[in-house]
């Protein structure tokens, strides 16, 4: 629970707020960014809430943290959203696309998604595991599979897959992270769950990392992209590169000649691209990480 003796100063004044607790790991501001923004070191309220369906937002923000540091009066406490979580993002042919929400502080607050399809629902990567999320998903359809993209960001999925009796894919290199997956890929082949769900191996970031491609048009890209507003542009970090960095950049040339039209991240924004603009965004990509890699 927040507490209002941990108030940070910068908080616009009003019901919610953000107390010192925050971890800054952005879920408050890329769920809600007319009411949350950064600071430069963890996040505030920029804009209280007004109305029904803006409180309601800022609530499903309080409730995704994964470390409680949100609060809001009691009497707002009591209108959050029953069914807010897994929220639609969009509906694609291969499938609705939703945001769990219920970070997990195991997974610095990685975003999770759920894929509702006819072949069988897939969690890509692990939410805090909730009682509420669970029964939602099981109206939903439960699952058939999980869908680990790399060691960090497992949180709960031992919960979750023991909930839905799924399978768990992970790769080999981050096999460790959970022992328990059923489901292995190995080396750098990619591996079609489906006709319409393949993993591809992108080591870098970590030695297993890999991301999830829906109807060949959904990037689901763990911590090995994301979209970078300030920068307006497809990022992949060298700060945040745990494993080996020119391994992480020949994995971006990899992803070059796909046909993304929505890049779903773990960290960092999620972000549409019209056809054919992911190809000329990851030559901006590469072009910036060669020049790191030159530096
Ligand atoms: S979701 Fe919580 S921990 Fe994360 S940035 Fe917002 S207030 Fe901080």
């Amino acid at each position: 629970m927040a507490r209002p003796a941990l108030r940070l100063p910068s908080n616009a004044p009003g019901a919610f707020y953000v107390d010192s607790t925050c971890i800054d790991c952005g879920t408050c501001w890329q769920w809600d960014p007319h009411h949350f923004a950064p600071t430069g070191d963890s996040s505030h309220v920029v804009h209280q809430p007004e109305g029904e369906p803006e409180i309601a937002q800022a609530l499903l923000a309080l409730q995704a943290c994964p470390v409680a540091a949100i609060g809001a009066t009691p009497e707002l406490l009591r209108h959050t959203p029953a069914e807010g979580f897994p929220a639609l993002l969009f509906s694609h042919p291969a499938g609705a696309v939703h945001y769990c929400g219920w970070a997990s502080r195991k997974s610095f607050g990685a975003s999770s998604y759920l894929v509702v399809r006819p072949q069988g629902n897939v969690l890509i990567d692990s939410p805090r595991f909730n009682g509420h999320l669970a029964r939602r998903i099981e109206a939903l359809g439960g699952l058939a599979a999980i869908v680990l993209t790399h060691r960090d960001d497992v949180a709960d999925h031992d919960r979750w897959a023991a909930e839905f009796g799924c399978e768990r894919w992970i790769h080999q290199a981050d096999a460790d992270a959970a022992p328990e997956a059923e489901r292995l890929v190995e080396g750098h082949a990619p591996v079609a769950l489906d006709t319409q769900l393949r993993l591809i191996p992108t080591p870098g970031h970590t030695a297993g990392s890999m991301v999830a491609l829906l109807g060949e048009q959904i990037l689901f890209s763990g911590d090995h992209l994301w979209w970078s507003p300030a920068q307006q542009a497809v990022v992949a970090s060298r700060t945040y590169c745990w494993w080996d960095w020119p391994s992480q950049v020949a994995s971006v040339e990899r992803l070059r000649d796909l046909d993304v039209r929505w890049l779903l991240p773990g960290h960092g924004d999620r972000h549409p691209f019209e056809p054919g603009a992911w190809g000329p965004a990851i030559d901006c990509t590469l072009a910036y990480c060669r020049g790191l890699a030159a530096g």
